[in-house]
């Protein structure tokens, strides 16, 4: 019997709290569809209360991403995915926080509420590709029309196609190669 290895997951999306499954399908799919990275859906868990900031009323990206690399079950990569918002400690917000090259990452969908659902989850979906792009070891682009382009503002965010420049098209190719013959 010969086993696909290719189906299985390089990338477990980790809800964390409750997450509309619409948004949380929707990621997985850009996830797999932009990236080609195969992508699953993990049962939710409660928030992670060791990682909250009373007096910021936030949540410690650094922490939540700590805690996912340290556990030893599930795919290559891992992503926490939060509805409250995130910090880290120098900065007032993040839509994400991920370690370069590394297994776990975390996205925050606070701040991306649109009145037109679509715009939400695109916001969410090019968040998703641009930390899993770090994952697997990008570093920010200048091109303007990549999604590993630093976006501060969900303006610059909104105005980047679903897509990266040819030049991080090619490193991500070649770290996916990697990643399939690394996966653990
Ligand atoms: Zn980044
Ligand atoms: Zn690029």
């Amino acid at each position: 019997m010969s086993v696909d290895i290719s189906a299985e997951p390089l990338l477990d999306l980790i809800p964390y709290g409750e997450i509309d499954p619409l948004a949380l399908s929707v990621l997985a799919a850009n996830l797999q569809a932009v990236l080609g990275l195969p992508t699953r859906v993990r049962p939710d868990r409660p928030l992670p209360e060791d990682s909250f900031i009373p007096v910021r009323y936030q949540y410690d990206a650094v922490k939540i991403v700590g805690s996912l690399d340290r556990e030893r079950d599930g795919a290559r990569f891992r992503m926490g995915v939060i509805q409250r918002d995130l910090c880290i400690p120098i900065l007032t917000y993040v839509y994400g926080e991920s370690q370069l090259g590394g297994r776990a990452a975390v996205i925050s969908l606070h701040r991306l509420h649109h009145i037109d659902r679509q715009v939400t989850f695109e916001r969410g979906a090019k968040i998703a590709i641009h930390e899993a792009g770090h994952l697997l070891g990008l570093e920010h682009c200048r091109e303007p029309g990549c999604l590993m382009r630093f976006s501060k503002q969900l303006e610059q965010l909104d105005l980047l196609p679903m897509r990266f420049c040819s030049a991080c098209e090619y490193e991500i190719a070649r770290l996916l190669k990697r990643a399939v013959q690394n996966r653990y």
